[in-house]
């Protein structure tokens, strides 16, 4: 078994890479973001404000979450498509401070990791979710380079964006993530940490594949 844990912040590239480092190693890709994002949408949906923990803890008595193949599900439905929204990362980035929530995709992520070899990303992977994970890696990238990243996205997808904005929302996301009582997002004292400003993507990936080679021996397939 290969468990590769990779956390930092939003807008890193951690989702792209981590795909790309899967299939590279032969490994099953889990986004745990995705989970608390589709979590995020059932609270949006149902009306269940993010911080009223009594109902938040009834919603999730029948909610079922799972990841697969690089789609998530929520109770059954491919809820991909739909996640992806300011909204629900705001939203997400709300929710995901409860107790009850974290132990919910953390079940599902362990869960995962202990039938497979994966690499999985989000924010507390190499310190709570897999703290013995064989490759730790902390992963980020200056704010100003998350921001232009995002919003060269958006406009290379047609879809309207506005810089400002985005740097706001990446800034308060990253502190609200960083500050919260219960796992936090911060660097495990045995990750390498590695900066990705100045990286290209085959650069950050080959980055990664020299990391895993060097921790573990193990070689591209
Ligand atoms: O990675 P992504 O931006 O999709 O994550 C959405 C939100 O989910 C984050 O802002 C964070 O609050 C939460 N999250 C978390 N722990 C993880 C992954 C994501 O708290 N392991």
């Amino acid at each position: 078994m290969l468990r590769v844990a990779i956390d930092g912040p939003g807008g890193t590239g951690k989702s792209t890479i981590a795909k790309a480092v899967a299939v590279r190693f032969g490994l099953e890709y889990i986004d745990t973001g995705a989970m608390y994002r589709a979590i995020a949408l059932k609270s949006v949906r149902t009306g269940v404000p993010a911080d009223d923990v009594e109902a938040v803890t009834s919603m999730l008595e029948t909610t079922t979450i799972d990841f697969s193949d690089n789609h998530v599900y929520l109770d059954g439905e491919d809820v991909s498509g739909l996640i992806r929204t300011n909204e629900i990362s705001m939203r997400a980035s709300d929710i995901s401070k409860l107790p009850v929530v974290r132990a919910k995709v953390d079940a599902v992520s362990r869960h995962i990791a202990s039938v497979k070899s994966v690499v999985m990303e989000g924010r507390d992977i190499c310190t709570e979710v897999l703290p013995d994970a064989e490759v730790k890696i902390f992963m980020t990238a200056a704010p100003e380079i998350r921001a232009r990243r995002r919003y060269n996205q958006l406009l290379e997808a047609g879809k309207p964006a506005d810089y400002d904005q985005i740097f706001d929302e990446i800034q308060k996301r990253d502190y609200q993530d960083s500050h919260r009582d219960y796992h936090p997002l911060r660097q495990a004292e045995d990750a390498e940490f590695l900066d990705t400003s100045y990286m290209t993507i085959d650069e950050n990936i080959d980055a990664i594949a020299a990391i895993i080679n060097e921790k573990t021996g193990n070689t591209a397939v």
